[in-house]
């Protein structure tokens, strides 16, 4: 089991004061020992992740309804409860998570592990290179090495999905890991750091515990390679800490996903989609669509149509329904309780402070300029911009900093082409929303650059882009997370014979050298 950092510790005592030092330690010895290389070696642990979430599904389940779906806790633990030593959770909640952790959080990582499991030999093959007139009696290649000690860092809105799904291309790619669980989903954070080594060889895994203060500490030592998903602000303190030691980093951060709805659509279906796809995990979903950009009368008609979705899906009483969560943190309803502020609430609207519950919410008339639409929202609540073309849509989406995903709706296969030739995201998805994250033949990832094509729109306020932040840089999922958790080492095996010919490069150099070239 991975260290809970310790915060009594004797001052002076620069070994105790560095919690983390014997577990980086015994892993560096285990990396350096080479025995996290072998397939078999691998594949077994990749067993073991499988077995951790087959065996504790239920377990986790409860801890995912616990961290993301429970504002109170008020009654008796059951004795005999997976989670006995935490507190239970009332039944429906329960049930929600059970449908929305199952599709986002166990099933994914599972299937990450089969396909993994299924290709580990392939993807661990060098991969031979075409060669030039110089090199033909050699051997080129790909080599993939794993690049040693790995930090995982997750946040809290998906606990299982990000912290797994890395942590399957980091063991896969044959390196040596610490993970790193957010201290917000604390729940799920116990049986990680609790359960989950039991599954997995300790002389190279370790889970850490703690805030930022920990992580601080824990960022002072040198990785081999730092995949962090969170918040674009603590992700400029992950990278200036990797950039101490120049170490690589994956940043999967956030922002503000842009989703455009042309007027030719239907729209019902849009209504249902975006429902879905907006108020999944109560809009915590670094995915989600953030904002809306149509014309008024595509609003008018999608209003009624969302209203409709959203008594469906959660019933006349949202606040009753088994189906919507509540928000992770006081802090996070304190600061979306203010975002209701902006624009007009034309939908829901309601919230109460005693349950971190926030009503799935849409709002209209709602300028650039609103908190609003200075921050990402990551709560269930809806902002629609108004539009009067598809040309002004694409203007306002490229006058900000690249989103993570991008969201175009329209009957006409021609506007979802324009919107995906005219813009930048790390992801898109047309006439649909999150479906994009099922293949793990697409990598997932964010474009930590500015949109270059700002046309300056007369009249429109420049906002700028660090209110927003950098949807991150790097990829993963599928092979694309092996990819990532590998050294691709250019390799050239040369013949050892052949000197005469190969003699031409040596000086002295002459004319005749060079026409031979
Ligand atoms: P966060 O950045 O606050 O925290 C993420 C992790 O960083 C946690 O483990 C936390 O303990 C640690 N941390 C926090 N402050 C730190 C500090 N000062 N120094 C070092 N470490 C620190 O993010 P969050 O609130 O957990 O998650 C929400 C954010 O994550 C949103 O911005 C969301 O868009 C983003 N996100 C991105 C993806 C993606 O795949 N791109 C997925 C989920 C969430």
């Amino acid at each position: 089991l991975g260290p809970s950092v310790q915060s009594d510790q004797p001052a002076g005592d620069a070994i105790r004061m560095d919690p983390f030092a014997d577990t980086l330690r015994r892993l560096r010895e285990a990396f350096s020992a080479g025995r996290t290389r072998p397939a078999e070696f691998r594949a077994a642990q990749l067993r073991g992740l499988g077995r951790f979430l087959q065996e504790h599904k239920q377990l986790l389940q409860e801890a995912l309804a616990q961290d993301l779906h429970k504002q109170e806790h008020s009654q008796p633990a059951p004795a005999s409860g997976p989670l006995h030593m935490l507190c239970p959770l009332p039944g429906r909640f329960c049930l929600q998570s059970a449908f929305e952790s199952e599709v986002s959080e166990i099933s994914i990582s599972q299937s990450e592990i089969n396909l993994a499991l299924r290709n580990l030999r392939a993807w661990m093959k060098d991969e031979k290179v075409p060669k030039n007139l110089a090199t033909q009696l050699d051997s080129a290649f790909i080599r993939k090495e794993p690049f040693g000690l790995v930090l995982v860092i997750a946040p809290w809105n998906y606990p299982v999905n990000l912290t797994l799904v890395p942590l399957v291309g980091a063991l896969a790619a044959g390196n040596c890991v610490v993970l790193k669980p957010s201290e917000f989903s604390r729940s799920t954070e116990k049986v990680l750091a609790e359960v989950l080594p039991r599954y997995l060889d300790q002389s190279c895994f370790a889970v850490v515990l703690g805030g930022p203060q920990e992580t601080g500490q824990l960022l002072e030592h040198k990785f081999d390679y730092i995949f962090f998903t969170g918040s674009p602000r603590v992700g400029r303190i992950v990278m200036s800490a990797a950039a101490k030691h120049l170490t690589p980093v994956t940043l999967e951060l956030g922002g503000k996903n842009p989703c455009y709805v042309d007027d030719n659509c239907d729209p019902q279906t849009v209504a249902n989609r975006l429902a879905w796809f907006r108020y999944f995990n109560t809009g915590q979903t670094c995915v989600a669509p953030d904002y809306v950009l149509c014309s008024p009368d595509t609003q008018e008609r999608l209003l009624p149509a969302l209203q409709s979705a959203i008594t469906r899906f959660y019933g006349e009483d949202p606040r009753s329904s088994p189906n919507l969560g509540r928000i992770i943190s006081d802090k996070h309803f304190q600061r979306l309780r203010g975002l209701l502020g902006c624009g007009r609430v034309a939908i829901g609207g309601q919230s109460d402070e005693s349950e971190r519950y926030i009503a799935p919410t849409v709002l209209v008339d709602v300028e650039e300029t609103e908190p609003v639409m200075q921050e990402e929202i990551f709560g269930p609540i809806l902002p629609f911009v108004n539009v009067r073309s598809l040309d002004e849509a694409i203007d306002f989406i490229n006058r900000r900093e690249k989103p993570l995903a991008l969201y175009a709706f329209s009957n006409n296969k021609q506007v979802v082409k324009r919107v995906l030739a005219q813009t930048s995201s790390g992801s898109f998805c047309g006439n649909d929303g999150f479906m994009h994250l099922t293949l793990d033949s697409l990598p997932f990832g964010g474009v930590a650059r500015l949109q270059i094509c700002l046309p300056a729109h007369a009249g429109q306020p420049r906002v700028s882009p660090s209110f927003h932040g950098a949807s991150g840089m790097g990829r993963y999922h599928g092979k694309f997370s092996f990819d990532t958790f590998s050294h691709h080492r250019a390799c050239l095996l040369r013949c050892p014979g052949m000197e005469k010919i190969y003699s031409i490069r040596y000086p002295p150099y002459s004319p005749r050298k060079l026409s031979l070239l």
